[in-house]
């Protein structure tokens, strides 16, 4: 598998000089299968970047097929799915996975965002691609070679979110994002479910001396503690907090390198960039 992000900050966009390196769209993940298929974790404003590049190919032809995995439905990880020319281009076919809430399904949110109070296209109706929204369930599926798993990783019925395992060759990648280990249960959750991966991709936008308000989310300790305690091979961190600079965020990273080496500890730790790309 293939990873590539396209959007790693939390909370809004951030266009902003200092933000470059890591970059300003909000959370969007696309991994590419052995063997071509292509799975985007979360349609934040990143998903406009990618769309963009798929134009070049089938999908500018019509002829694309796109697996999403939705985490839940925070402007974050929604809000750039309605803007792509893929999105709009008969033929395209969207196969679109999420968790639907007490307040309404995943395609009831969706189709708000493009109802006519914010959007011209006047409903998801009116989107050229053919779409399929499907609820997810712990039932692990396939997507071409890959196998899919996913598990609910909150107790708030009204905005659940979920986290994602994709497998392929024996290769595993984990995407854990807006979780709070504050929750009882959550963590031994997320630690089984991420065991021994590959990759595991988490967001941490604070550290825990950071006063702010920011509803339990977990810090960048957390996923660490987490990572090593599922055995995971390299930490992906994402959702950084909308502030901070790039310096800032390579302090980060090079302070808990130095901690991780002088615990002997073998997990690798990375901050996760716009544009960059790895293999699982
Ligand atoms: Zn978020």
């Amino acid at each position: 598998m293939k990873v590539r992000f396209w959007g790693v900050r939390g909370y809004v966009p951030t266009p902003n000089a200092a933000m470059l390196r890591y970059g300003g769209n909000t959370c969007c993940t696309s991994v590419t299968g052995e063997h071509g298929e292509l799975i985007v974790l979360d349609t934040g404003t990143g998903f406009c970047m990618l769309g963009d590049e798929l134009m070049q190919g089938e999908f500018g032809r019509g002829r694309g097929t796109l697996t999403l995995l939705i985490s839940h439905t925070y402007w974050d990880h929604i809000l750039g799915l309605p803007f792509p020319g893929v999105v709009h281009i008969p033929g395209n076919r969207l196969d679109i996975y999420g968790p639907d809430s007490t307040r309404g399904s995943l395609q009831m949110v969706y189709d708000g965002m493009l109802s006519p109070v914010y959007s011209p296209v006047f409903g998801l109706a009116h989107i050229g691609a053919t779409h399929r929204f499907t609820p997810i369930s712990t039932e692990p599926f396939i997507v071409g070679q890959l196998t899919i798993r996913a598990m609910p990783l909150s107790y708030r019925p009204h905005s659940p979110i979920w986290a994602y395992r994709l497998e392929e060759g024996g290769r595993a990648l984990v995407y854990i994002t807006d979780v709070r280990y504050s929750e009882r249960g959550i963590r031994e959750a997320a630690i089984a479910f991420a065991k021994q991966a590959n990759v595991l991709i988490h967001s941490a936008p604070y550290l825990r001396d950071e006063q702010v308000e920011d509803y339990g989310h977990s810090r960048v300790e957390d996923a660490i503690e987490m990572a090593q305690a599922a055995d995971v091979e390299r930490l992906l961190l994402f959702h950084h907090a909308p502030m901070r600079t790039d310096d800032e965020l390579d302090a980060i990273v090079a302070h808990f390198r130095q901690m991780l080496a002088a615990q002997g500890s073998p997990l690798q730790l990375i901050a996760a960039a716009e544009g960059m790309e790895l293999v699982v």
